[in-house]
């Protein structure tokens, strides 16, 4: 349907064939088939050619085409063509692989799928959101995501955020009503459209286009996301580039001045010398292996449930230093069971299992029936119609919608044999949902004979404060602060069992008032406690050891009242007997000072806003820190914007949480994280190791060029020679240590400094050494077999350079770690790439052609063997090295 903003809501049902009830699931499967999935083809991407010229744009390349230059220009016609060629087969490489990455990319973000929830034979259900079909009633709340253009039918409070289609950024509120034909998208305030997002409120809305069909599959462009690339990884590939491009001219240039001064060599010499030196420090395979190590680290964190939206978050949360996490749903599992009721003068036991509805009340193991008693009869009348989730039974195992805490108390109703739905004597006038800030939710409820009440549940403290009478057998009596202190005393005996209390209340209201606003929470009548069981998971306690252990600061930080949360803390060990924590009260009475020096040692903080979380945030990375931190709902979505890695929940949080962060945890568990951290730094250590495998051979390379160069020997390596080892060899090699799993040892050190580069000083010497063993390993050998040629002499020296890298290959897997102790074939790409490299020499230096071009001679066995003994002395270097430095 092209337009329905200026149609009546009837009209709209009859075209659509559906109505307020939505459609059955045999209607909506055929809609779907005709309809086709409600996705949105992605718009145009970065054409090819674009993607794969990026891959000229390095300091690297440059150096290489400046060589090339100087090859056509003095007619070293073959190095200049075999330059080329090698630029170009290394873009073409770094294209695949970029391609390569981004797809996994996708395919991780298809992973975080969005959900609708939608009426279905009369049951409200979830589905995918792109399940959803034209006629479906949609219901939308604080958080979701629009997943298809309709029609509001019921709202309340509606706001929503339509930057992603209008360009506006304020909320737009939301009316029910016809408009105008001509009026523009931005005004069309009774329709919500797909992809904007819900920031406030609640809605009903029946589905009129999906797909391609609606405003956004329209210009469906401007959904197209890049990759928000986070500056710092960059920062640090195009630092490690410019190095080795410094290192390159002024290597060369060394070369150019000691020829053209020193050794007064002929200019064609010197030019063949310069052009060898510049290929050879060159590592052609670094920015293409470095996007594989973050595209396999993303992909190992999503096997363990942790997905990435943007690729370098990757490497961030390698340096986090600080984890602050919720408490709820992260570090417990969120599965709400009412275990207690409690009022002035009973305590009541609820059995059951998980959201089963099906449970008995007892008092003093006495069963009792809970409707025939006051309060309880009220305290379940509350808990049924004070609740916006939803419970449904799915293939014998329940499940519900909505807020876990919400759908506790309609478990505990249902066990009464009490249903909303069944409830028709009561009409829901209103009702305002729950929000973090006001630590409460209320409804607004016509009873029989024109009764109308109000009802609040919400944080026990909360709602005892707005109450000045109490239920006790029946009667209203004064709430007077005796009997308060009486019921904090018990709501306090049962958070000290790491329990969640709520308070519940009411009060009558006149039959004038229409919608439940947060002004009527005052005067209450104070019905009960009710104590919810969530227990911590049982993972969590050791991924906390395992953060503290990597030097990770890890923060709790809750809505909950203080004692639930220092329960629950202990549990989990974050918090000891003499440590400190921190109440949003105590919190808003500090002044700016006091309250930074609070965040350096505090771990736990209960009763905070989102507003305070967000403070906390800020203060800690105005320390330095690097802070990770989750969050889940909508008021969330600034701080995880703000802190340097997001984490959202994938099963209870928001959508728009999850667009505002960089990693999504699949299973919403705080242990989730931990293991993301550590994919992380081994994606750290992975850079760093390729890339020092990587540059060492270039060094190595250069220093032997220009030891010759000073021995007045003849050039040991020819430029083409050279590139042949950069590009084949390496590259495959430093594939295959590009994927090299972790060692068990990066949770065992602290975070690296986020400014810490790659190639850093405490690699230096084992660099020198590794490069010095090499340069002292060629050149006695080229001098040996000088006598006997020059293409002899640089075939030894060249199949000496390749098997001296081979050799440190192994080295390379650890820079701490002896390769023998972590299992000399346990990583199977080495073992290939080192078969294949070793066959590529092989066939270079034996297979006629190639040889000819290359200007190699064949070798005897004998010749191979002692060089391989020779450069083994690179292995027995580096476990030497090792065991000095590290042991
Ligand atoms: P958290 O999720 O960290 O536990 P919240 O800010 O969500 O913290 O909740 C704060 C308090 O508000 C809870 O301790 C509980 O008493 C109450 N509460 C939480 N969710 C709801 C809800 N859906 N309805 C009513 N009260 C709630
Ligand atoms: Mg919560």
């Amino acid at each position: 349907m092209e337009k329905f903003h200026h149609q009546k809501k009837e009209d709209i049902f009859k075209k659509l064939n559906t109505s307020e009830k939505g459609l059955s699931g045999k209607e909506a499967e055929s809609r779907l088939k005709k309809y086709g999935l409600n996705e949105i083809t992605k718009g145009k991407k970065t054409p090819e050619i674009i993607l794969f010229l990026k891959q000229f744009n390095s300091a690297l390349i440059y150096i290489l085409f400046v060589a090339m230059t100087i090859s056509f220009l003095f007619d070293h016609k073959v190095d200049g063509y075999v330059i080329l060629a090698v630029v170009l087969i290394n873009a073409t490489i770094g294209y695949i692989q970029e391609r390569k990455a981004g797809k996994a990319i996708d395919a991780l973000k298809r992973l975080i799928v969005a959900n609708a929830r939608v009426l279905r034979n009369k049951e409200e259900i979830k589905i995918p959101a792109k399940e959803v079909v034209p006629g479906d009633i949609i219901i939308l709340e604080e958080g979701d995501s629009v997943p298809a253009d309709s029609y509001l039918i019921e709202l309340k409070n509606l706001k929503t955020q339509e930057s992603s289609l209008t360009g506006e950024s304020f909320p737009v509120e939301k009316k029910l009503g016809i408009l105008d034909e001509k009026t523009s998208l931005g005004d069309r305030t009774n329709s919500i459209f797909q992809g904007t997002l819900v920031v406030s409120g609640y809605a009903k809305a029946v589905v009129v286009s999906t797909a391609g069909a609606t405003e956004m599959g329209k210009i469906a462009n401007s959904l197209k996301e890049t990759i928000k690339p986070k500056l710092h990884f960059n920062e640090k590939i195009s630092q490690l580039a410019f190095q080795m491009a410094t290192f390159a001219i002024v290597g060369s240039l060394l070369v150019f001045l000691i020829g053209f001064f020193v050794n007064k060599l002929e200019f064609i010499d010197i030019l063949l010398f310069t052009i060898a030196s510049l290929v050879s420090a060159i590592p052609e395979g670094l920015p293409a292996v470095l996007v594989i190590v973050l595209a396999v680290g993303a992909r190992r964190m999503a096997k363990r449930n942790a997905l990435i939206r943007h690729l370098p978050a990757v490497e961030t949360l390698g340096v986090a230093t600080v984890i602050t996490t919720d408490k709820t749903g992260t570090i417990t599992q969120n599965t709400m069971n009412v275990e207690n009721i409690i009022t002035l003068d009973k305590e009541i036991n609820v059995s059951g299992n998980g959201w089963e509805p099906i449970g008995r009340f007892s008092e003093n193991k006495k069963l009792i029936n809970p409707l025939k008693d006051p309060e309880l009869n009220k305290t379940l009348t509350i808990s049924a119609l004070c609740n916006k989730s939803n419970l449904v039974r799915k293939d014998n195992e329940y499940e519900i919608t909505g807020d876990p805490t919400e759908a506790a108390l309609l478990v505990l109703a249902k066990k009464a044999g009490l249903d909303k739905k069944r409830m028709k004597t009561c009409e829901i006038v209103d009702d305002l949902n729950f929000s973090s800030d006001l630590k409460f939710r209320a409804t607004v409820v016509n009873m029989e004979k024109q009764k109308k009440e109000f009802y609040v549940v919400g944080a026990f403290e909360t709602v005892i404060e707005n109450s000045s009478n109490i239920l006790s057998n029946g009667k209203k009596i004064k709430f007077d602060s005796k009997t308060k202190k009486e019921i904090e005393n018990k709501s306090n005996k049962y958070a000290k069992q790491g329990m969640r209390v709520l308070g519940i209340a009411y009060k009558e209201v006149p039959s004038h008032v229409k919608s439940a606003s947060k002004q009527l929470a005052n005067n209450l009548v104070f019905v009960s406690l009710v104590a919810m069981k969530d227990p911590p998971r049982p993972e969590v306690k050791e991924s906390v050891k395992k953060a503290r252990n990597a030097g990770i600061r890890v923060i709790m930080k809750t809505g909950d009242h203080k004692e639930t949360a220092i329960a629950i803390a202990k549990e989990v060990g974050l918090f000891q007997e003499n440590s400190r924590v921190l109440t949003g009260e105590e919190i808003e009475d500090m002044n700016d000072e006091q309250f930074s020096e609070a965040v350096k040692e505090v771990n736990l903080f209960a009763r905070v806003t989102p507003q305070m979380k967000s403070r906390i945030v800020r203060n800690l990375q105005e320390q330095g820190e690097i802070v990770a931190m989750t969050g889940d709902g909508v008021n969330d979505a600034p701080a995880l914007k703000r802190a340097d890695i997001g984490i959202a929940m994938g099963l209870i949080g928001t959508d728009v949480a999850r667009e505002s962060s960089e990693l999504v945890l699949a299973d919403d568990n705080f242990a989730t994280i931990v293991n993301a951290v550590e994919e992380g730094r081994i994606v750290f250590q992975n850079v760093r190791q390729t890339s020092f495998y990587l540059v060492t051979t270039n060094v190595a390379e250069q220093a032997t060029i220009i030891t010759a160069l000073i021995m007045n020997l003849p050039l040991p390596l020819l430029p083409i020679q050279i590139l042949y080892l950069n590009l084949i060899t390496d590259t495959f090699n430093g594939l295959a240590i590009a994927v090299e799993p972790g060692h068990n040892d990066v949770l065992n050190q602290p975070p690296k400094n986020k400014k810490e580069m790659i190639l850093n000083k405490e690699l230096m010497p084992f660099l020198l050494l590794m490069a010095g063993l090499m340069v002292v390993g060629t050149i006695p050998l080229f001098l040996h077999y000088l006598p006997q040629g020059i293409d002899k002499a640089r075939t030894v020296a060249f199949a000496s350079m390749s098997l001296f890298q081979f050799f440190n290959l192994l080295n390379m897997r650890s820079i701490h770690k002896s390769v023998f102790k972590i299992g000399l074939f346990s990583n199977k790409f080495v073992s290939i790439a080192l078969g294949t490299s070793i066959a590529l020499l092989l066939a270079i230096i034996y297979i006629p052609i190639l040889s000819t071009i290359f200007g190699l001679v064949a070798l005897t066995l004998k010749e191979f063997l002692l060089i391989t003994l020779i450069t083994s002395s690179v292995l027995v270097g580096g476990e030497l090295y090792k065991k000095v430095r590290y042991y």
